[in-house]
């Protein structure tokens, strides 16, 4: 059976996490803020945040942008739940912007309208999650430009996209956002088993979520507040102060360890990446089927090869060619479920016909396997199966 993602774990890999089990700290120690350093010196963050998944970091990245009940998180529906659900978490009412026809990304066009309509009915987000579908950066300086003009506060979810690059700048740099979010995931580019990170430019964001990952203690005393509004002389090493409502979102020594061992392969893992999705690109010209689409001035890091069958087939032949390609034991998968359409998204009003681009995507697309360890010759397999399960 082919996978359509796997990590890939080398005895470098391996050694590094070992080395850490001997060490002195299991967490808590001098790892992850070498792995935090590894992330920021890579894409040119300032700052970077290193927690136990991208769902983490983007419940922190909420909080830290004070995103509350009342408030509105828009994203797209496109995406993994977690996008929406930071919204709920933090009491915040989620809506959608549908995505691209061609890119899947957020659809700037749909993010304008919607935006222009929000403000005459005096509704507009405080924050937006646009999301890196597939690897692929989304179109931050046009959602930039939007965010200045509307004042709403933009979270990336570039959760399949660390190593990607957009006009050769890193994902990951925050030039056009507020905050973004990594996951290693192990499906993801690089892995730690669980983990995420939030990177950011901005001191104030990067200290609320160092402190929101750690129940919303400081050990810093040039940060107590209780010692300064008392005037008194500080008590002794044990003190620390609990500021703010945080949570145990801390990542271990363990898997910062791995996390940096893998780190070092990024550029010749989204190398690997970027050339099996030419190999498929090939493979699939002149065959029915809608490819991914990455723009010109985009390196994307190929999270997912990802393909659509034409408008208007019908789910029925979907879900068909979607059961014979796993008799034939290549692994399809679907990315993604439209979240609007969950049964908890419909619960809070949401229904069918809302997102026409995204339900479409839901309707047409699957997802070929994609991974480093993957061989010309297992890809070989993959395209022969495609071949004839579209010819059927
Ligand atoms: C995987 C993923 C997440 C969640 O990542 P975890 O690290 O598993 O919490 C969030 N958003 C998107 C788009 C993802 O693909």
């Amino acid at each position: 059976m082919i996978p359509y993602a796997r990590q890939a774990v080398t005895q470098a890999d391996i050694d590094a996490v070992v080395e850490v089990l001997r060490s002195e700290f299991l967490t808590q120690g001098p790892v992850v803020p070498r792995f935090e350093q590894a992330v920021a010196s890579r894409t040119g963050s300032r700052h970077a945040v290193a927690v136990n998944s991208a769902t983490s970091a983007l419940h922190i990245a909420c909080m830290a942008m004070g995103l509350k009940a009342g408030d509105v998180l828009w994203t797209v529906p496109n995406t993994f739940v977690a996008s929406a659900n930071c919204g709920r978490y933090c009491g915040a009412e989620v809506d959608f912007v549908d995505i691209d026809p061609v890119t899947w990304n957020l659809s700037v066009p749909a993010l304008e309208e919607k935006l222009t309509l929000a403000e005459r009915s005096g509704r507009l987000p405080k924050i937006l999650v646009p999301v890196h579908f597939g690897g692929q950066p989304t179109e931050q300086q046009a959602i930039w430009e939007l965010a200045k003009r509307y004042g709403f506060r933009v979270l990336e979810d570039a959760s399949h996209s660390i190593g990607a690059t957009r006009g050769g700048e890193p994902v990951g740099s925050c030039r056009w956002s507020d905050i973004t979010v990594f996951s290693f995931h192990p499906v993801k580019i690089i892995t730690t088993g669980e983990g995420g990170m939030a990177l950011t430019n901005d001191d104030r964001l990067a200290d609320a979520m160092q402190m929101l990952r750690t129940h919303g203690i400081t050990r810093d005393p040039s940060r107590f507040t209780a010692v300064t509004r008392d005037s008194m002389p500080l008590p002794g090493g044990w003190y620390y102060e609990q500021q703010l409502l945080g949570f145990n979102y801390r990542l271990t020594e363990i898997h910062a360890a791995l996390g940096i061992s893998q780190l070092e392969r990024l550029d010749a893992n989204v190398g690997r990446r970027n050339e099996l999705a030419e190999r498929y690109h090939r493979a699939f010209a002149g065959m029915p089927l809608q490819l991914p689409a990455v723009q010109s001035m985009n390196r994307s890091a190929y999270h997912l090869y990802v393909v659509r069958l034409p408008e208007g087939t019908g789910q029925g032949r979907h879900r068909a060619i979607f059961d014979d390609l796993r008799k034939r034991d290549i692994h399809v998968n679907l990315h993604y479920q439209p979240v609007h359409l969950q049964p908890y998204y419909r619960l809070l009003g949401f229904g069918p016909g809302q997102f026409p681009q995204a339900e479409t995507h839901g309707m047409t697309a699957i997802t070929l396997p994609l991974f480093v360890g993957l061989s010309d010759a297992e890809q070989d397999r993959v395209v022969d199966a495609v071949t004839k399960t579209l010819g059927t």
